[in-house]
């Protein structure tokens, strides 16, 4: 014991970190099994990150001989920079951080080696590479996507959506996860037409279709556990390999990944699991918390430890959270509490209209020096390039984590610029062709394919009238859509986009198309609404064009700035196990989080899926230090939203007497759910931390006390117009006033350094500073105070 108690006031001394009681205790643990359960913030991954460093440094294990298996390739990295900052003598050495996936990757392969199998990997990196190349009508390439979207053409004799590709294979993923054999298959929901039978015919390809076998990432964990099972020398030589397993993160644990690790530790049973069952946020594909719940079974002499004190996080978010997690019912019950001062309280910003957010975000972020320490989290990958937008109009760095891939190349994008192109030369068939059946007049397939024989290069729609034969209303029409598209020549686009959207019928096209196809409506009008976004304060067409292919390039730069001191965008799934100072969280409307398909599912009374969101924002919620900033607003696209009914949780948490005597409303009114259920979810949290019972040491005494006094005051912010609010924390010596600036000037900007205007045009600048050349909003940049005047 006397050794371990220098090893830990060495590292107190040299890192500043003094463990507490349980923390040593499983780092003292090393060998057998051991569950740690514990909330978040309360030092799980530092705990596994100390153990390690325990084994090597007290006990003399070689590094090579420890297994750490992380969630994600990027926690793995995250957590070997962790270690090589805590223990910075061994940073070289090769403790084996990893994905379970990289691991199985290894045993599938030198089993299938062993029985000479060729084989090939068609899902990520290398295989979506191929996914890009055009092969003209050769062979298709062998990726997964590929290949289930012409199974899907062939079974169910249409094309596949996106959507419906990201339901299918979450369903193969949910399937293979949880070792389902196939009688079992029909029995899991699927939105997908012929979900099982695609299933047997992807698997029966992979075997059979290509003359190598073909291997997704769910396969390499299910062939790994069965070579695991069927070939003892293999099995063997895993087992030999590592001498002590721990794995991060494990709520999110598949039952094939925990198979797989039981089987590597079956020899020396060392096995460290760490785990918070309230931040599993992967059911969805087949995370199998229950597990831990049954870990004895597994693991019958395993102990057992629970760690409850944030470290991370100040006093009132530590408190909200704890309560707010009480809404759900199918948890171990814990109560979270923190030794942490006091910081600001959580804070509410309610926007009139979703329009607002974005730039708003970027106004809030603007006065900040450590871009480092803050993040802005949303649910759906869709909300980021709003925010990309406005960040990068307002000139603040930022990290991109998590993007939307799919935007810059999705089909309403190329439409609107087909559109746009229609008003440069409307003689151009193979133009329309690509837009023909999705504005007013309707051209058929047939009329398109009379069109494009008619040998005179005039205006499309004269040839159509002259040429063509068409139905009678159609005439009207076309002459109509010809006038429109002239009448649009040299307009601004954002102008131009809704004479699309409106005028020429693109948005009814969409909503047709959305009936019959099953295409998710919100998400492609809110590509034209983003669209528009980008398209504000610019003069032409052709600038437009130029805006999205430069903001795609953006995107690409921000997702290589991970160390950079820059803003970090991510989806709330991929924020889990970080920490910032301070955190906003976007979009957060019913709706959207919770999710319309969790109200849905939650009003007939089926809670999991609500509870799996519950958690989601807990995560969300607790992955900040000192700020929290949740942000919602009342309309979307001209409809009316409410905020999400968590915000409205939390308010009535951390001010209970504000919320009630919230004007006019009641509180379940407010809250968007029924009366009844309303307060059932908070009394029902009361419940529980009342009849703690008391001598419960610490956590119990701060949860009780968190029950009597509320902790803090919210504020609730109604803002409408943030061009108005942004006058807090502002630079004195910025520029106010466009008139000042000239071409020529001398400036500095907050984030860029110094450096001169070169052009000023309309609501642009072109600034030359020493890493580049920027163009940036003059009226962002005087509304955040980003400029200052040099010599
Ligand atoms: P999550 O559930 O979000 O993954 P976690 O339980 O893994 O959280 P860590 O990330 O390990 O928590 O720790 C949270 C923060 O608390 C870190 O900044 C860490 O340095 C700090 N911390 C952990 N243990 C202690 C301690 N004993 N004393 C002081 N700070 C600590
Ligand atoms: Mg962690």
């Amino acid at each position: 014991m006397q050794g371990n108690e220098e090893f830990f006031t060495r590292k107190r001394e040299e890192l500043g970190v003094e463990l507490n009681e349980v923390q040593k205790k499983a780092v003292l643990h090393t060998e057998g099994a051991l569950l740690l359960l514990a909330s978040p913030g309360s030092g799980k991954t530092t705990t596994l990150i100390m153990r390690i460093g325990y084994l090597v440094e007290e006990k003399g294990v070689r590094p090579e001989r420890i297994k750490a298996v992380t969630f994600s390739r990027a926690s793995a990295r995250d957590m070997k920079e962790r270690f090589d900052r805590f223990f910075p003598k061994h940073s070289g050495e090769r403790v084996a951080f990893s994905t379970i996936h990289s691991l199985a990757f290894e045993m599938m392969r030198d089993s299938l080696r062993k029985q000479r199998i060729d084989y090939r990997i068609i899902e990520g990196d290398a295989a979506e590479l191929e996914e890009d190349v055009d092969f003209a009508g050769e062979r298709p390439p062998l990726h997964k996507k590929l290949i289930l979207r012409e199974l899907y053409r062939r079974i169910v004799g249409d094309h596949m959506t996106d959507d419906q590709m990201d339901e299918l294979t979450t369903y193969i993923s949910f399937v293979k996860n949880k070792l389902l054999p196939q009688e079992e298959w029909g029995a899991v929901k699927c939105e997908v037409a012929d979900a099982e039978r695609l299933l047997a015919e992807y698997e029966r390809f992979k075997r059979e279709g290509a003359d190598k076998r073909l291997i997704d990432y769910d396969d390499m964990l299910v062939l790994a556990n069965e070579a695991l099972d069927a070939d003892r020398e293999l099995l063997r030589k895993y087992q030999r390999r590592y001498d002590y397993v721990m794995t991060d993160e494990s709520q999110d644990t598949s039952l094939v990944q925990h198979a797989i690790v039981e089987k590597l530790v079956q020899g020396h049973g060392n096995l460290c699991v760490v785990a918070d069952d309230d931040q599993s946020i992967y059911a969805w594909r087949a995370a199998e918390p229950q597990y831990l719940l049954d870990f004895k079974k597994a693991y019958p002499r395993a102990r057992l430890l629970k760690m409850e004190q944030n470290y991370r996080s100040s006093r009132n978010i530590v408190q909200v959270a704890n309560r707010f997690i009480k809404r759900n019912k199918n948890r171990y019950d814990k109560n979270m509490f923190t030794d942490n001062p006091e910081a600001e309280p959580i804070v509410v910003h309610r926007l009139s209209d979703y329009q607002l957010q974005a730039k708003f975000v970027a106004e809030r972020v603007a006065e900040e020096d450590n871009l480092r320490e803050i993040a802005v989290l949303y649910r759906n990958n869709s909300s980021s390039i709003a925010l990309l937008n406005a960040f990068d109009r307002a000139g603040i760095l930022f990290y991109m984590k998590d993007g939307d891939n799919r935007f810059f190349s999705h089909w309403v994008v190329e439409d609107v610029l087909n559109f746009m192109r229609m008003t440069f030369t409307d003689r151009r068939p193979d133009i329309l062709e690509k837009i023909h059946s999705k504005m007013n007049g309707y051209i058929t397939k047939q009329q398109m394919a009379a069109l494009k024989a008619v040998p005179q290069p005039d205006s499309v729609f004269d040839n159509l009238m002259n040429y063509v034969s068409l139905r009678d209303y159609q005439f009207k029409l076309l002459q109509e859509c010809k006038e429109t598209f002239e009448r649009m020549k040299g307009m601004a686009p954002r102008d131009a986009i809704q004479t699309i959207r409106y005028d020429l019928g693109y948005e009814k096209a969409i909503d047709k198309m959305c009936e019959r196809l099953g295409f998710r409506k919100e998400y492609l009008i809110g590509i034209l609404n983003t669209l528009e976004d980008i398209a504000e304060g610019l003069e032409t067409m052709e600038a437009f064009a130029h805006r999205l292919k430069y903001l795609e390039q953006v995107m690409k730069t921000a997702r290589r700035r991970r160390s950079d001191n820059a803003v970090t965008f991510s989806t709330l799934h991929s924020a889990k196990g970080l920490e910032f100072e301070r955190v906003l969280i976007v979009d957060l409307v019913d709706g959207i989080l919770p999710s319309n398909d969790d109200i849905k599912k939650h009003e007939e009374e089926d809670a999991a899926d609500m509870e799996e969101a519950v958690r989601l924002f807990y995560v969300g919620m607790t992955r900040a230090k000192r700020r929290l900033e949740l942000c919602a607003y009342d309309r979307r696209d001209g409809t009316k939203t409410k905020v999400s009914r968590f915000v409205n949780a939390v308010r009535r948490i951390q001010d209970p007497e504000a919320f009630q005597a919230a004007p006019g409303k009641r509180p379940a009114e407010a809250n968007g759910e029924s009366a009844g259920r309303a307060h059932e979810a908070f009394a029902g949290g009361e419940r529980a931390m009342g009849g703690q019972a008391p001598g419960r040491g610490r956590a119990a005494a701060s949860a009780a006390a968190s029950t009597r006094r509320p902790p803090g005051k919210a504020t609730v912010v109604r803002i409408d117009n943030p061009r108005a609010k942004a006058t807090a924390a502002r630079n004195p010596n910025a520029v106010r006033e466009a008139a000042l600036l000239a071409v020529g000037s001398a400036v500095e900007h907050r984030s860029f350094g110094r450096g001169r205007i070169e052009r000023l045009r309309g609501d642009h600048a072109v600034v030359r500073f020493e890493a580049g050349q920027k163009t940036l909003s003059v009226s962002a940049c005087l509304e955040m105070g980003l400029l200052e005047l040099k010599g």
